[in-house]
């Protein structure tokens, strides 16, 4: 794969989340977002070191309340007593204004604050809770998140577009007046922040709708629009299949397009399910569009009439689990190992050009037949495996391949001393 060539990317000004650089055009950074209650510290911190496990570069809390607010602080400490430095986000709404004036560890302990700009309060009151927030960021230096969602639409921006689109001759449609006040929303805000003091390099912008079309439309006007680092994601984005499909929709044509600098895939778990899906989403959707990686890639058939026991499908499984299980390792000891590509093939079909094709490949032969498995590296046939421990002897070639392709530094060093 070539290189992603990050300088090409839209050109926007690069803003220091806690460390984590997003825009400027770094690498697209990953978050995520708990769903814990963060006044249990103990929980939320320990979600958030999951997260962060998991790659989530970037995880967002709520501060909904008093008791989250005093926690914030408690969680931070216990993310790093982990031995996880992720920068933490807080997400406020209705009383951010009051939770980070009364709640200064708080304020301090958050690496950016995330205000929508639709319920920081209405009539005169917007103003004064917006640049509450805004002067609690000046003064700690942090940056923020103007995060317009169509859920909660700045209704003054709305109905003033809506009055002004009535008295046109020809008024466009009331899907267009939304997507035009939910940029004006977000770019009005952006403005006031800075008036306020803010540092144009202390902005992000995001403004999500839960449709794919709508959140194309409205990127597309904010990027040329401005220059403020884009938060991509589809918001309320639904649940399994629906909701990692919609999202990668969206987010694959804008960052087709070369927009947007940090992503999320906000996508409904199943009950007691695992928070950290919709951080291997966000993964593998920029994997997979050439623009980061994060692991190996797996290429494997689907199968067919060929394919007709479970062996493939187990073959197929088991490589991917393994290679998921090392990379913790791998990744420390063997830089550049995401890189690597794999083909897991059902039958001889495609099977031996397609494993030609990446690093290293097996191949089954197809329906009935005795378990017998050509294994090419680099393109060419390096042995066949046959009987019942394919699985086992495919990733000990794994393990050797990965050892010299992927050398680590230290290992290396001392060949040469
Ligand atoms: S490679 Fe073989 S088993 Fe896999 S889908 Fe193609 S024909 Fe079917």
């Amino acid at each position: 794969m070539d290189a992603p060539d990050f300088a090409s990317r839209r050109g926007s000004v690069a803003v220091d989340v806690g460390g984590v650089i997003v825009g400027g055009g770094h690498p697209i950074v990953v978050q995520s977002m708990t769903n814990t209650d963060t006044a249990d510290a103990d929980a939320t911190a320990i979600q958030v070191a999951r997260l962060a496990h998991a790659g989530s570069e970037l995880v967002r809390i709520t501060v909904n309340n008093e008791a989250a607010a005093a926690a914030v602080p408690v969680i931070v400490q216990k993310v790093r007593g982990l031995g996880v430095d992720v920068p933490v986000v807080g997400d406020f709404h209705y009383n951010g204004h009051k939770l980070l004036t009364e709640y200064p560890e708080a304020a301090k302990a958050l690496a950016k604050y995330r205000i929508n700009p639709g319920n920081v309060g209405s009539g005169r009151h917007h103003d004064d809770h917006f640049e509450a927030i805004v002067r609690v960021a000046i003064q700690n230096e942090k940056p923020v998140r103007i995060g317009v969602n169509w859920g909660s639409l700045d209704q003054a921006v709305l109905a003033e577009l809506m009055d002004a689109n009535a008295r046109l001759q020809e008024p466009r449609e009331a899907r267009q007046v939304m997507i035009e006040a939910m940029v004006e929303s977000a770019l009005r805000s952006a403005e006031l922040a800075e008036a306020t003091g803010l540092g144009h390099d202390q902005i992000i912008l995001s403004a999500k709708v839960s449709g794919v079309h709508d959140l194309v439309d409205v990127y597309r006007r904010l990027a040329v629009r401005c220059d403020y680092p884009l938060h991509l994601g589809l918001t309320e984005a639904g649940m399994g299949m629906k909701g990692i499909v919609a999202s990668t929709a969206g987010l694959s044509i804008l960052l087709g397009e070369g927009i947007g600098d940090t992503i999320r895939v906000s996508i409904t778990p199943e009950p007691l399910g695992d928070r950290t899906e919709e951080v291997a989403v966000a993964q593998q959707v920029l994997q997979s569009l050439g623009l980061r990686s994060f692991m190996p890639q797996v290429s494997s058939c689907p199968g067919c009439g060929r394919t007709t026991s479970t062996y493939f499908q187990e073959l197929a499984r088991d490589i991917q689990n393994y290679l998921r299980d090392q990379m913790p390792l791998w990744r420390e000891r063997h830089p550049g190992v995401e890189e690597l590509r794999v083909a897991v093939m059902g039958c001889v079909v495609n099977g031996p050009g397609e494993s030609k094709h990446a690093d290293i490949g097996i191949s089954l032969p197809g329906t009935f037949e005795e378990p017998v498995a050509p294994v090419f590296i680099d393109g060419a046939l390096d042995r066949t495996l046959r009987g019942d421990h394919i699985v086992a002897e495919f990733e000990a070639i794994l393990d050797q391949y990965v050892e010299r392709r992927f050398p680590s530094p230290g290992h290396g060093a001392s060949q040469t001393q």
